[in-house]
C-alpha cells in the first residue's frame, strides 16, 4: 500500500465534523463511531453507526453519512471520508480517534466513488489514502470489470 499523505486543512475539518457527530450522539453499546464525508461539490455530511440487538442489522457510520448525502443530493460522489471511534467510558484513554473503514464500507465507498480519498490511522497522526489502495482485487460479479 502507498504511504498515506498528510492531512489538508479540509481533511482536519472533516475529522472535526465526525468527532462532533459522535461526541453529540454517543451511547455506550449503540453509537460509538462517527463519520463524515465531503461530496465532490464540497458539502459535508455526517453519520453515526446504528448498532442493533440483532447484530446483522447494525449499520456503519459511513453508510449513514452516505445515506444522508444521497437523500439530500442524489449521487454526489465522495471526495473524502473519515470515521472516528469514541471510546467507552471504562477505557482509560478517552481520545476520539480516526479508525479505518471496515471491509464492507470499503466496498461501499468504492461503489459510490472509485476516486474517493479516505483518512486512515497512520502512526501518531492520521493520513490520507485512495480507496483503491484499501481495496485491492475489489469484488466483481464477473465480466463487468
Ligand atoms: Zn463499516
Amino acid at each position: 500500500m502507498k504511504r498515506p499523505v498528510k492531512l489538508s486543512k479540509a481533511d482536519k475539518e472533516l475529522i472535526a465534523a465526525a468527532t462532533a457527530a459522535i461526541r453529540q450522539r454517543y451511547r455506550d453499546d449503540w453509537q460509538e463511531v462517527g463519520a463524515a464525508l465531503r461530496t465532490r461539490a464540497g458539502k459535508i455530511f455526517t453519520g453515526v453507526n446504528l448498532d442493533a440487538y440483532l447484530g446483522r442489522m447494525a449499520v456503519c457510520a459511513e453508510a449513514v453519512a452516505l445515506g444522508r448525502a444521497v437523500v439530500d443530493l442524489g449521487d454526489a460522489g465522495i471526495e473524502t471520508i473519515v470515521a472516528v471511534r469514541h471510546p467507552p467510558p471504562y477505557e482509560k484513554d478517552q481520545t476520539i480517534a480516526v479508525v479505518s473503514p471496515c471491509g464492507a464500507c470499503r466496498e461501499l465507498i468504492f461503489d459510490y466513488d472509485p476516486q474517493a480519498r479516505v483518512i486512515v490511522p497512520n502512526g501518531t497522526s492520521p493520513g490520507v489514502v485512495a480507496i483503491a489502495d484499501l481495496l485491492p482485487n475489489k469484488y466483481s460479479r464477473g465480466a463487468e470489470g
